[in-house]
Formats: structure tokens, C-alpha cells, sequence
């Protein structure tokens, strides 16, 4: 039998801080690397963040996985409210994966001025896709992940490709401000039908469940369409997406790995194509990498 070292749950920035300060201490003493890691999560986890935190396992010695659903990242008629909470189940399924310490802070810790706090802003290329569709997200973003990156002081963060324009985003914030963080994207989670894991999966009726396939195979669809060209690839993930009952789709683009910004019809190389769409009334994201030859 497999025995569980529950990880060390903590809610504040000093006792985490002192608790990672004495086990890079016990590490030292012992002989050992103490590579810190950092998971970023707004919990309710599933099989996306616990691949994150296997790859956090193998490529560090003491790993912090926070959970803090960060209300600076929600706009005023989004989900924060009913967004799910379940701390007992995540800490449950990190003691599994073998997390040191899950740092679920209240926003009062995170944010003791509230509203009125400092800000980093994401730039144009936050104001784009999802942050148009969502106004302020990524600069809330940003924020919560500078903090945490300046409360852990981690070797290593990892991020998920899922959310593609987070990872962007996160990457050039890292070599803008000059932060001493190495990156590690994890490929998308799936469920067996291809549907991307999410957190808000849960709320998708069987019949939303199986309509929200079409953004996977719409996806799959440019991929393959994609030695054609990119005006190939969006025609091939339109008809499909663009059939699905209950798929509202909000954009579609393809944008190029360096500057996330959409490329033209004839560009040729690495790219990314991008999906967002509500689907019944669950807001879902999708993407997936293209070789246009
Ligand atoms: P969230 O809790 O949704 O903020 O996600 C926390 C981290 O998990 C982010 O880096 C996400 O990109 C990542 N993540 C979420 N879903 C998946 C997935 N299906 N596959 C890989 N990573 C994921």
C-alpha cells in the first residue's frame, strides 16, 4: 500500500514563506537539491493540473501547488461567486501527486487593499481573444502570478498549454521584467473524446457535453487541413464548429508563436490556431499547434 504524505496547507504569505525556508533547510542538511516548483491553480482540479503538478514532481524537489481563485482575473458578470471551490478533494488528490504545500490564501491575504491595489498590465496582446471577450483578466493574471512568483520564489513554474495565451503571455512577462523563473508548458489534458479538461466541464449538460467535442474536431480538422494553408485550416474548423448545435462560437484565429498575433493568409511555419466559444451557457477555450508548410 502506497503511503500518502499529505501536503502542508497553509493561507498565509508568512507562514508559507517560513515553511519553504526550513525545507530548503532540511533538503541542505540532508544533501539534497531543493529545487522549488510552482503550480499555479484556481483549484477544483482534474486531470489537466494534476499532470502539471506529475510534471512538477519530476523536475523538482519541493513542490507548491496554490490554489486561489483570484478575483482580480474575473470581470464583473463572470463566475467568481459560483466558480467551484473543493480544497478538501484537492488536497486530497495533491497528496497523491506528492505536493509539499498547497498555499489557498483569502483574497484578504492576496489583496489587503482590495480593488485600489497595484496592477500589472498585459499589454496589447491582452487586450486580444480572450481578453477581449474578457476585460482586465489578464492583467488580474499577471498580477496573481507575479505575486505568487515573488512570494514562492520558485526555480521552475508550470503552466498549462490549454490556456495558450495565459502561457504567452506569462513567458513574455517573465523576460520583460527580468523575473529568475524557468517556464514548463504541459500539452493539453484530454478527456477520452478529445474535449480539453477544464474546471468548468462540470457544468456542461450531456447534451453541451457532447456538442463541445466539435471544438477538438474542429481543431483536429485544421491541423490536418493545415498543409494547405492557414485559409484552409480555418474553412476546415469553421465547418465543423460551425455545425455543432448548442456552439456559439466567439473566435477563431490563427496567430503566430513569437507574437500572438494573427498571421496572414499566406504565412508558412509554426502557428498556433486558437478557439473560444460558449457552449450552452459554459464559456469553453481550446487551441492547437499547426505546421503550415
Ligand atoms: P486553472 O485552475 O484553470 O487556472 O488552471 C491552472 C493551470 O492548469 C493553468 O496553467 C492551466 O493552463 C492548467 N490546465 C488547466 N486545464 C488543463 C488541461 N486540460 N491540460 C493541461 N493544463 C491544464
Amino acid at each position: 500500500m502506497t503511503v500518502l504524505t499529505k501536503p502542508e496547507v497553509i493561507d498565509t504569505i508568512d507562514e508559507l514563506r517560513n515553511s519553504l525556508c526550513l525545507a530548503k533547510q532540511n533538503a541542505a542538511a540532508r544533501g539534497g537539491d531543493a529545487h522549488v516548483v510552482l503550480v499555479p491553480t484556481m483549484g477544483a482540479l482534474h486531470a489537466g493540473h494534476r499532470e502539471l503538478v506529475r510534471r512538477a514532481v519530476a523536475v523538482g524537489d519541493i513542490v507548491v501547488v496554490s490554489v486561489f481563485v483570484n478575483p482580480l482575473q474575473f470581470g464583473v458578470n463572470e463566475d467568481l461567486d459560483t466558480y467551484p471551490r473543493t480544497l478538501d478533494a484537492d488536497v486530497a488528490a495533491l497528496a497523491e501527486e506528492g505536493a509539499a504545500f498547497v498555499f489557498a490564501p483569502h483574497a484578504q491575504e492576496m489583496y489587503p487593499d482590495g480593488a485600489s491595489s497595484t496592477r500589472l498590465t498585459a499589454g496589447a496582446v491582452g487586450g486580444l481573444y480572450e481578453g477581449a471577450a474578457r476585460p482586465g483578466h489578464f492583467d488580474g493574471m499577471l498580477t496573481v502570478v507575479a505575486k505568487l512568483l515573488n512570494i514562492v520564489e520558485p526555480d521552475i513554474a508550470v503552466f498549462g498549454q490549454k490556456d495558450a495565451q495565459q502561457v504567452f503571455l506569462v513567458e513574455r512577462m517573465v523576460a520583460d521584467l527580468n523575473l529568475r523563473v524557468r517556464i514548463e508548458v504541459v500539452p493539453t489534458v484530454r478527456e477520452d473524446n478529445g474535449l480539453a479538461r477544464s474546471s468548468r466541464n462540470r457544468n456542461l449538460d450531456e447534451p453541451a457535453r457532447t456538442a463541445a467535442r466539435s471544438l477538438f474536431v474542429g481543431l483536429t480538422a485544421a491541423a490536418a487541413a493545415a498543409h494547405s494553408g492557414v485559409p484552409a485550416a480555418i474553412v476546415a474548423a469553421h465547418a465543423v464548429i460551425g455545425a455543432a448545435p448548442l456552439v456559439k462560437l466567439d473566435y477563431l484565429v490563427v496567430v503566430h508563436p513569437h507574437t500572438f498575433l494573427p498571421v496572414d493568409d499566406d504565412y508558412r511555419g509554426q502557428a498556433r490556431m486558437l478557439v473560444a466559444a460558449v457552449v450552452g451557457s459554459t464559456r469553453l477555450i481550446d487551441n492547437i499547434s499547426l505546421d503550415i508548410p
